[in-house]
């Protein structure tokens, strides 16, 4: 057989693209997996505060511009696994009815034409492939589920834990934070065969003792361990992909690697390189049949981009908060609305521990100034850091294109003041629970560029729909015409709820795989 011929390749190694991988290498089928990047290097820096958020050790070092000629760096990680090697494994469903169309001030949160009872069984098999710990039962906004979580929920440390008993004090519904993560503890202490350390270098980091569930741990390294018919090719940047003639397939995937163009050609091709890069991806591959872009007869491709409306606030508590592993209570009571207010506010979660030499890197804020003598030191250890997300809306003005060689993205924010409430929220909270109540932004967790440089939580550019006209994809994410290309990052979003995306990415990597793996032996 040709060496660049295979059944299937699939381009990108994060959630999306390794899970698809991970499921399709069970097939036997000659599968190839390729990764503009390389392995993320193991090594002291991974745990540093100043290499990982200040000089942005592991960040794609690219240029792209906003709608106002303003340059900024995307906050992309180009690596095997993808931005999951950073990412805080905080792996949540969608609600329910975050499937159906929701009301918001700013405008409609559109419908998914596959719905949550399709999605369910997906969701509980990425829990146990991604060791998602958690507990059921806890948050009322909870989907349904027909098992409970396959690993324990983490414990929270006392700090964290009397936060969580101070909000049921005052009537709220806290909840453990699911997430994937390789622990195993007992009594709140790592067990010595334990992956997972429980160190303060967790979210946003690398993990140098892959305890983290990303996407090369839990899949690309054990499908290459297990499965000799699976390939991975490194550095291997995917310049286009060509159509045959009449443009309904993809003929080859044009590859470069050390500084050569390869051609490679498979009876499947699946797209996963993130939902920025797979529509700039799209819109590279334009030729005389897709003369707008690959799968672009409906104009959508790079449009309704959605990233969520995010904030890292901190509280300074008059109590020391010594907590190492932080990233261990959620907060949905705000997620649908609020008494003053019928619209949905969103999520509020714990973020990894801040430390001084982050909080310096936001710069001195001016109430600081009357602090003791060493402001960031005492500040980390009396903070206690909070994430907060709130939907955003799919606009079809908010998309990446190119602009000619440049790389543009356009974003008008939506649903501020949804956020601007729950950030208020939180404020009162705080003030019942003793946390000092100035709240203050940190942006330096998403790279120093937020708002726009914040594509963390990047969704929709692809959309998936029954109708051709209104979607690039259709259900089974394979593109409307193009017979075997197929999408499996969170471009086929139609909304994007308020909860992190990972999970969805992975639940819908596995639906995809189940349709691909019954194509393939069919
Ligand atoms: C700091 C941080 C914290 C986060 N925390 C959370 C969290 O707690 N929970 C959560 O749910 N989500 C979180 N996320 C988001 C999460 O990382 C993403 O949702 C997830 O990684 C997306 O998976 P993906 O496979 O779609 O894309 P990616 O992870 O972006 O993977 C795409 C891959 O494709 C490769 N690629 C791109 N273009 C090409 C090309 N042309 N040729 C070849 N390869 C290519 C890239 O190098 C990359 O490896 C976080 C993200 C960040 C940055």
């Amino acid at each position: 057989m040709n060496e660049h011929q295979y059944d299937v390749i699939i381009v990108g190694s994060g959630p999306g693209g390794g899970t698809m991988a991970w499921r399709l290498a069970q097939t036997g089928k000659r599968v190839l997996l390729l990764e503009r990047g390389d392995y993320l290097p193991r090594e002291r820096e991974n745990w540093d505060s100043q290499s990982v958020f200040i000089d942005a050790r592991y960040q794609a070092t690219e240029t792209w511009y906003g709608a106002d000629g303003k340059s900024f760096h995307p906050g992309l990680h180009y690596f095997v696994g993808g931005n999951s090697k950073v990412y805080g494994a905080v792996l949540l469903r969608l609600r329910e009815r975050d499937f159906d169309e929701i009301s918001h001030p700013d405008g409609i949160s559109p419908a998914w034409p596959v719905k949550y009872d399709v999605f369910e069984p997906y969701y509980q098999a990425a829990e146990e492939l991604y060791h998602v710990h958690g507990l059921r039962g806890e948050d009322p906004t909870e989907p349904p589920s027909r098992r409970g979580y396959a690993y324990p929920p983490i414990s929270h440390e006392p700090r964290i834990q009397q936060l969580f008993d101070g909000l049921k004090a005052e009537g709220h519904h806290p909840f453990h934070l699911p997430v994937g993560v390789l622990l195993d503890e007992k009594d709140g202490k790592a067990l010595p065969h334990s992956a997972c350390i429980r160190c303060n270098a967790f979210d946003g980091y690398p993990c140098l003792t892959n305890g983290k569930a990303d996407a090369q741990i839990i899949c690309v390294d054990p499908a290459l361990r297990a499965h000799p018919n699976l390939t991975l090719l490194t550095s291997a940047y995917v310049v286009r992909l060509n159509t045959d003639s009449g443009g309904h397939r993809v003929s080859g995937v044009e590859v470069v690697r050390g500084g050569e163009t390869v051609s490679f050609r498979a009876d499947v091709v699946v797209v996963a390189c993130g939902a920025l890069s797979s529509a700039l991806l799209m819109l590279r591959s334009a030729n005389a049949d897709h003369p707008n872009g690959l799968a672009n007869a409906s104009g959508l491709v790079g449009r309704n981009y959605m990233r969520h409306n995010n904030s890292v606030l901190m509280a300074v508590s008059r109590t020391p908060n010594p907590t190492k592993f932080q990233k261990t209570l959620g907060l949905n009571d705000f997620y649908f609305g609020a008494d003053d207010w019928p619209f949905p506010l969103g999520h509020i979660q714990m973020v990894g521990k801040s430390d001084a030499v982050q909080i310096k890197g936001e710069g001195l804020p001016s109430f600081l100034q009357w602090f003791p003598e060493r402001p960031f030191e005492w500040i980390a250890e009396h903070a206690v850091d909070f994430w907060l997300t709130s939907e955003d809306l799919p606009r079809h003005e908010n998309r990446i294109f190119y602009d000619g060689d440049r790389v543009r993205l356009d974003l008008r924010q939506t649903n501020v003041e949804a956020h601007e409430r729950l950030k208020a929220k939180l404020r009162q909270l705080c003030d019942k629970l003793e946390l000092h109540p100035h709240l203050f932004d940190r942006s330096l967790y998403l790279g120093q560029n937020i708002p726009i440089g914040g594509t963390a939580h990047q969704a929709g550019t692809l959309v998936f729909g029954t109708d051709p006209r209104a979607s690039v994809l259709d259900t089974n994410c394979q593109a409307h015409g193009i017979d075997n290309l197929y999408v499996t990052d969170a471009s086929f979003f139609p909304s994007i709820g308020a909860v992190n995306p990972t999970l969805t990415i992975i639940a819908n990597a596995l639906r995809v795989g189940d349709h691909l793996a019954a194509r393939l032996q069919g």
